[in-house]
């Protein structure tokens, strides 16, 4: 059993079914996320010495090993190529923008969601990651981060995969890094970015998670939509909005929506006035971002100037749009451009 996988009330669980006391899972905890050891300290004095031949024999604390560290040239951006126990491999981004460091952490080998101008979604579906897979991404770079004096304070599921459809996995895994004794992050720092799986929005209402969503939309019909995400013929744009209206209105918080702008695709003031209509109910703040680079799709990113007339639009409904700056490109690292390498690769 990967002790990664299990949230502090299944540690102590754990540790109880074993006959100890909760006390030492705590202890085990610290370890793992306030310390942030890759191993239990087995001469840490505190722990009862028959604990530990316990833990030796039941227990493992697996860790995707680093394949890869690449830099981009302007410093702003870091990528870990990392490979999981059964050798597929996975990308994890730390990013730094105005001086806030936020770790981009995937959540699927793969995506089965099938975005044509997405990498990932290129590479087609693999598994989901588990629990572990995904809290061990966080910890590799905050350990990256502590090496230089520095804390991770955010995280955004934007990464490969699509986060509420690995549902169960994800959010363990955030109730571990939000856990009171250990990581400590703040629900709202951490971002859930989705391609609009509506079951998965409505479950993050019924349970009124504490964390920021994003929601891709990219289309403000469903035929302008479609062609560029599939998935929305699964669950259509009115389907999708009322499930955003009833997270707004329950959770009294506004909703991210993410446009990936595609030259002559979707940046045209008029499919930017419909995205005005379509949000008017929602309280919204709208992310462009430029197409980035994909080997299999040959679209272009939106100009500069397409970009502005978008945004002013908007702000004639009130909603306020922010223009992604486009980094980490000359590594790969961009948002949709990360994908699974079969082979090793030297950075
Ligand atoms: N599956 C989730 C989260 C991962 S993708 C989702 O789709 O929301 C993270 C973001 O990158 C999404 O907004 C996605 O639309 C965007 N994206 C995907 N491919 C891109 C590309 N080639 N250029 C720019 N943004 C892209
Ligand atoms: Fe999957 Fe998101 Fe890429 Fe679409 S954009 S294929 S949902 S990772």
């Amino acid at each position: 059993m990967n002790l990664y996988d299990l949230n502090r009330k299944h540690l102590t669980q754990l540790v109880e079914s074993w006959g100890f006391r909760p006390i030492h899972a705590d202890r085990i905890w610290k370890h793992l996320y306030s310390r942030l050891l890759p191993s239990i300290d087995y001469t840490d004095k505190h722990l009862p010495k028959d604990l530990l031949p316990k833990l030796q024999s039941e227990a493992s604390l697996f860790s995707p090993l680093l394949e890869a560290d690449a830099k981009s040239c302007d410093g702003f951006t870091r990528k870990f190529l990392l490979r999981l126990e059964d050798g597929e491999t996975i990308e994890t981004v730390l990013m730094r923008y105005s001086g806030r460091m936020t770790a981009c952490v995937s959540s699927q080998v793969g995506c089965a969601m099938g975005c044509i101008f997405c990498a990932t979604g290129q590479m087609g579906f693999t598994r989901h990651l588990s629990t572990g897979e995904i809290v061990t991404q966080v910890l590799h770079v905050d350990r990256a981060l502590r090496d230089q004096g520095e804390k991770l304070r955010n995280i955004v599921f934007m990464g490969m995969g699509e986060p509420l459809h690995n549902y169960d996995s994800v959010m363990t895994a955030i109730d571990i890094l939000c856990d009171q004794k250990g990581l400590s992050l703040a629900g709202k720092r951490i971002s859930v970015s989705t391609v609009g799986h509506v079951p998965g929005i409505r479950r993050l209402t019924k349970e009124k998670r504490n964390i920021s969503l994003a929601v891709s939309l990219h289309g403000a019909t469903d035929e302008d939509r479609n062609a560029l995400v599939p998935l929305g013929r699964r669950w259509p744009l009115a389907e999708l909005m009322d499930a955003c209206r009833q997270y707004a209105e329950t959770l009294d918080r506004h909703i991210f929506f993410e446009w990936t702008l595609i030259d002559k695709k979707n940046d045209s003031p008029e499919q930017a006035h419909a995205v005005g209509k379509l949000l008017q109910k929602i309280p919204s703040h709208v992310n462009l971002i430029p197409l980035n680079p994909t080997q299999g799709y040959e679209g272009k990113p939106g100009n500069n100037a397409a970009a502005h007339a978008f945004q002013a639009v908007l702000a004639k409904y009130q909603i306020p749009c922010t223009i992604r700056q486009r980094r980490g490109i000359d590594v790969a690292a961009g948002c949709g451009q990360l994908k699974e390498l079969k082979q090793k690769v030297v950075s």
